[in-house]
């Protein structure tokens, strides 16, 4: 009896060093904003898309709100122009990797790390050179993660970031759907992912504006990642 009790306690430490382990940088991919007040970043990645990217700005300066956009190094070498505007403008740039790996096709795990802390090096020298601003925040490409990429990432000192819910716009639903789950959906803190590049976004674009009324009707405001992470 006290030989299967002696086990079940060591079972149990090994269970809870495990979990606390797994956590050290479960920790550090952020998904929400820590605050309980009416706030909600909007996110768009993929960008800068020569075609997109101007269409959003144009409803963000509409409505005056600021956002953040995850550009890809490789696109931001094809539209400069459009980088600094999007700096000009008062929206946050944050870093998706310079050619959108798909690290789940590295058959070598270790070497995953690697190479998006490569990816990620490479963009933020590009928009410093660019824009002067160095990047604090990353999110992977197809949301990849695993305890040492994010650690490598980490290493580099910045914040690996995924999102509270998405409006599957990749997808494209109806405008009006979007805008349907998003209400559904909106909490204090919200990261909304959505993408202003890598597809045809037209549906996303003439969903915005129903999202940005319709959480200012709920008394949102709409900052930047780095505001709401603050
Ligand atoms: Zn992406």
């Amino acid at each position: 009896m006290k030989k299967a009790l002696l086990v079940l306690i060591v079972l149990l430490c090994a269970v809870n060093a495990g979990y606390a382990q797994s956590n050290i940088y479960v920790g550090k991919v952020v998904g929400k904003g820590k605050t309980s007040g009416k706030m909600v970043a909007l996110t768009f990645d993929d960008g800068p898309s020569k075609t997109y990217t101007p269409q959003v700005l144009a409803v963000l300066k509409k409505y005056n709100i600021k956002a953040t956009f995850f550009m890809c190094g490789e696109q931001v070498t094809y539209y400069p122009e459009l980088v600094k505007q999007v700096s000009s403008e008062g929206h946050e740039i944050a870093n998706h990797s310079f050619s959108h790996p798909n690290l789940y096709k590295y058959k070598d795990k270790s070497k995953r790390g690697a190479v998006l802390a490569a990816e990620v090096v490479k963009t933020n020298a590009l928009l410093e050179k660019l824009v002067m601003i160095k990047p604090a925040y990353f999110r992977a490409p197809y949301n990849y993660r695993d305890t040492e990429t994010v650690k490598a990432i980490n290493d580099l000192g910045l914040i690996y970031v995924g999102w509270t819910f998405s409006v599957r716009d990749w997808e494209k639903p109806a405008p009006e759907a979007m805008v349907n789950m998003f209400n559904q959906n909106l909490i204090p803190g919200t990261i909304l992912l959505m993408h202003d590049g890598g597809g045809n976004r037209t549906n996303t674009i003439a969903a915005l504006p129903g999202i940005i009324e319709s959480a200012q009707k709920k008394g949102y405001r709409f900052v930047t990642l780095g505001e709401i992470l603050k």
